[in-house]
């Protein structure tokens, strides 16, 4: 739980920032051309609360893109679209201990480990309801803006820029054919990935996707639901066991929330029933994480007592 006034909290805030500007390691992703252009200065941190409560220091309403944070979202999405049974099948919920790109299918059945790993956000994708790729990329949008809370749109140089490097992620998805994870050519799944990756967001709106996670489904300030109650506990386990990549583990121990990272600079972060929580920093560890942002949601954790497992 957390404990402190809100004009402290927002001093507490802008000192934090100021605290971990000069936090300088790590590099900005370059392996999609379009990423390397992001500037490591950028900084911001949100904290959005259940009841719709904004604090907002730094870079908040700069734009980058949603990156892998969009895999548990669209990971919920499925699960609506399809049924817990169905999406089983094609993906499982063990945490890899792999890099986010590995190709780590489970021996035998040939499921993705799990759906925070690119292999079972592509399965994730290829489950998403809609007649045509039109329906099916309408049908994305909408989950990720519900959850923003406003309409969300893709940034199409960072598109085209996956698009035309995602050799790896092309590899993975004629793997999936190959296990039958998805039946068809895995181009139109591969595609919409692709776009899903290149969703141009702010801090804020990563605040509030978490605060939509925390507050059971519903964003915070329009009262739109955005994912079935039902599927909250499924999604935040995942980013619990998953969500850091190869960091998990040490995450949950320091850290102690259910979160996501990508590889544009964002992490969102879980207090369930209480607060989501932003932070934008583009310069990456070599996990892909952000420095500063680990930096931040460990030292949040610790100063205001969020920790999901420590009594306070
Ligand atoms: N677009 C990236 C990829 O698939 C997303 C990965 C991430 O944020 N880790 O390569």
């Amino acid at each position: 739980t957390m404990h402190a006034p809100s004009s402290t909290l927002q001093a507490y805030l802008e000192r934090l920032l100021r605290r971990f500007a000069d936090l300088d390691g790590g590099r900005v992703a370059t392996y999609i051309p379009e990423l390397a252009k992001a500037d490591p200065r950028r900084f911001a941190i949100v904290l959005a609360t259940v009841d719709g409560q904004l604090y907002e220091v730094g870079d908040a309403r700069l734009p980058f893109t949603l990156q892998s944070i969009s895999k548990p979202l669209v990971y919920g999405a499925a699960l609506q679209d399809r049924g817990p049974e169905r999406v089983a099948r094609a993906i499982g919920v063990e945490p890899s201990g792999d890099a986010f790109n590995s190709i780590s299918l489970e021996p035998g059945s040939g499921r993705p480990r799990n759906p925070m790993i690119n292999a079972g956000a592509i399965a994730a994708a290829a489950l998403l309801q809609g007649d045509d790729g039109e329906a099916r990329l309408a049908r994305l949008l909408d989950a990720l803006s519900a959850y923003a809370g406003r309409p969300l749109e893709i940034d199409a140089a960072v598109f085209e820029s996956e698009r035309t490097t995602g050799h790896r992620n092309r590899a993975i998805g004629h793997m999936l054919r190959n296990y039958g994870i998805v039946s068809d050519d895995p181009e139109p799944a591969l595609e919409l990935y692709f776009k899903q990756c290149s969703v141009r967001v702010d801090c804020r709106d990563l605040a509030l996707m978490a605060a939509t996670l925390a507050n059971g489904g519903v964003h915070p300030q329009t009262g739109v639901r955005a994912v079935a109650a039902e599927h909250i506990g499924p999604i935040l386990s995942v980013m619990t066991t998953c969500g850091m990549y190869d960091f998990s583990g040490e995450w949950v121990y320091r850290v102690g929330l259910p979160a996501k990272s990508g590889v544009g600079g964002g992490i969102m972060a879980v207090l369930p029933g209480q607060l989501g929580i932003g932070v934008y920093s583009p310069a990456l560890d070599e996990r892909g994480n952000s420095v500063r942002g680990v930096a931040v949601c460990e030292a949040l954790s610790r100063d205001l007592g969020l920790h999901f497992l420590q009594p306070p």
